[in-house]
C-alpha cells in the first residue's frame, strides 16, 4: 500500500507542538498555523493534528478526528479489516503440491495448485471472497 496513512495524532490544546510537526507549522500570535497539502489550517481548541505516512500534516474538527482517526475511528477500523485481511489469506496459502498436477482441475485448468487449507482450486472461495468482486 502507498496510500499515506495517518500515523501521528495530537489534539490542539495551547501546549507546545509535537517534534514531528517540526517544518509544518507557523505561529500566529500563539496559535498555530499548520502548513497541509490544501494550504494554511487554522485549529482551534480540540482541533485533531494529523501526521501521514507521507509526512504531510492536516488538521480535522474535534467530531471529525475522533470518528476519523480516534481510537474506533474510521482509519483504526479500516487497519484492523486490513490485517484481518491479511490473517486470513495467509490461513489460504497455494499449497505448492505439484502432485496436484496429477489431479487436473475442474476449470479448463485454469489453476495450477490446490489451497492448502481447503484442499480445493487455489484461489480458493475463501480467497476469492476475500480479493475479488463476488460474481452473481
Ligand atoms: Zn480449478
Ligand atoms: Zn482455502
Amino acid at each position: 500500500m502507498t496510500d499515506p496513512r495517518p500515523v501521528h495524532t495530537h489534539i490542539w490544546n495551547g501546549a507546545p507542538l509535537p517534534a514531528w510537526l517540526d517544518g509544518h507549522h507557523h505561529d500566529d500570535h500563539g496559535r498555530p498555523v499548520i502548513h497541509t497539502p490544501d494550504g494554511e489550517a487554522r485549529p482551534e481548541d480540540g482541533w485533531w493534528l494529523i501526521g501521514w505516512s507521507n509526512g504531510a500534516a492536516t488538521a480535522a474538527s474535534p467530531w471529525t478526528g475522533r470518528h476519523v482517526y480516534g481510537p474506533d475511528g474510521i482509519a483504526a477500523r479500516l487497519e484492523r479489516a486490513e490485517a484481518a485481511i491479511a490473517r486470513v489469506t495467509e490461513l489460504h496459502p497455494a499449497a505448492d503440491d505439484w502432485s496436484w498436477a496429477t489431479f487436473g482441475c475442474d476449470h479448463g485448468g485454469a489453476h495450477r495448485q490446490l489451497c492448502a487449507r481447503c484442499r480445493t482450486c487455489h484461489p480458493c472461495p475463501t480467497i476469492r471472497a476475500l480479493h475479488e468482486e463476488p460474481t452473481p
